[in-house]
């Protein structure tokens, strides 16, 4: 398996690491700053830089039965198992995703409704909410969102049982999200004062840095379903 060394800190953007298994169009490494596709969040793209100083580029990056699958084109020549690489993250597109995600939380605690899904991107970003009878304001949305970004709030995250949170019925009431369950440690994040959710992705240290922001538009899809669509202003 790879180690994940993204969900401790998000802020590192690359690392050594050694091949431990290597087939056509995937690298699989012991340890990885790659993050892979899952929670709405995209996988990394980036190189792996080779002990020549050539540079392999890795196209996407997924969760694959042996550890994590660093994506490459099908024709490139790869490495050996046992070669040591250096793994770099394409930062630019990665900081963008951990500002990005980071918002999500806001939008989270600005809407009071369930999520019923989203998606974030490098330019812009959508939740899902199961409105009901709740009416949603752009320009309210957009206020609050940026109120909270100009609070530099602290984002930090900590691990938990699944014994735990069912000891803990008002810890799991106060989530967003609800968390899966029968899983052994569930990672919550929270945002302080304003989202607790179970959240494996990566994100920002404070609101500060995810920067001005926007709801473009919000969608109609369905009776009880309006998609919220997030940009950077
Ligand atoms: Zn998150």
């Amino acid at each position: 398996m790879t180690e994940e060394l993204f969900r401790e800190d998000s802020y590192l953007r690359e690392c050594s690491a050694t091949v431990i298994a290597a087939e056509p169009g995937k690298v699989i490494l012991d340890r990885t700053v790659f993050y892979p596709t899952g929670g709405g969040q995209p996988g990394d793209q980036g190189v792996l830089i080779l002990p020549d100083g050539s540079e392999l580029a890795i196209i996407g990056t997924v969760k694959d039965d042996a550890g994590i699958a660093h994506l490459c084109d099908e024709n490139v020549a790869l490495p050996a198992t046992g070669t040591m690489v250096t793994a770099r993250l394409d930062w630019d597109r990665r900081y963008l995703h951990m500002r990005m995600h980071s918002c999500m939380h806001l939008l989270c605690a600005a809407v009071p409704c369930g999520v019923t899904g989203g998606q974030i991107g490098a330019e812009k970003s959508r939740i899902d909410f199961d409105t009901g009878e709740h009416v949603l304001d752009k320009e309210q949305i957009t206020t609050e969102l940026n109120r909270l970004v100009e609070e530099d709030l602290p984002l930090s995250h900590r691990w938990i049982t699944s014994d735990e949170l069912d000891a803990n019925p008002d810890l799991v009431r106060t989530m967003s999200v609800q968390p899966p369950r029968g899983g052994g440690r569930i990672r919550l994040m929270e945002v302080e004062g304003v989202d607790l959710q179970p959240c494996g992705g990566t994100h920002v240290a404070r609101t500060g840095e995810i920067g001005k922001v926007a709801v473009a538009k919000i969608e109609n899809k369905g009776k009880r379903n309006r998609r919220v669509n997030i940009v950077f202003a």
